[in-house]
């Protein structure tokens, strides 16, 4: 009797579309929200989102993420306001893509994109470096750091906005 109701189950399947593709041949479109790997984002003018405050550390639940913040100066500027990540790393093999790094940055540096082609054959390249993550700078733009006109950028977390 086992037997009937297994090739029953079998031949209701066979008829129902198949769920499968052929990838890499064929790819799945992806949802709008769909998390893959991060991105570091700069603004519109060149200079980086992240002011290095580790807020996305500190929501990490896997311990993921490893921020180290230096100060700007007027001489050499990565960011609007006081502080840069100097150091920006993401542990891919510790990573859950749950997002909340995202959520808990304050300019909206951090953001979960949708490449999700991550493979390694090392666990030394799951490391990702601020400089596999940063976004290009514009073209036509000037990259970081830069020198820029001294008290043009704020002492305090640019909301949004950044004034040049
Ligand atoms: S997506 Fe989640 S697990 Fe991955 S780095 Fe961000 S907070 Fe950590
Ligand atoms: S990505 Fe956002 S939360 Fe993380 S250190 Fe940079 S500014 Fe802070």
């Amino acid at each position: 009797m086992n037997v009937v109701k297994g090739f029953a189950t079998t031949f209701k399947h066979l008829l129902e579309k198949k769920v499968t593709i052929q990838y890499p041949e064929e790819e799945r479109q992806l949802r709008e929200r769909f998390k893959g790997r991060h991105v570091l984002k700069r603004y519109d003018n060149g200079l980086e989102k992240c002011i290095g405050c580790s807020l996305c550390a500190a929501a990490c639940p896997a311990d993921a993420i490893w921020v180290e913040a230096a100060e700007n100066t007027d001489e050499e500027r990565y960011s609007p306001g006081e502080r840069y990540a100097k150091t920006y790393e993401i542990n891919m093999l510790r990573c859950i893509f749950c997002g909340y790094c995202e959520d808990a940055c304050p300019t909206e540096a951090i953001v979960l994109e949708h490449e999700f082609r991550l493979s390694f054959t090392d666990r030394r390249d799951a490391i990702y470096t601020k400089d596999m993550l940063l976004t290009p700078t514009p073209p036509d733009v000037e990259g970081t750091p830069r020198e820029t006109e001294p008290g043009v950028y704020t002492r305090s977390i640019p909301q949004m906005e950044d004034p040049a």
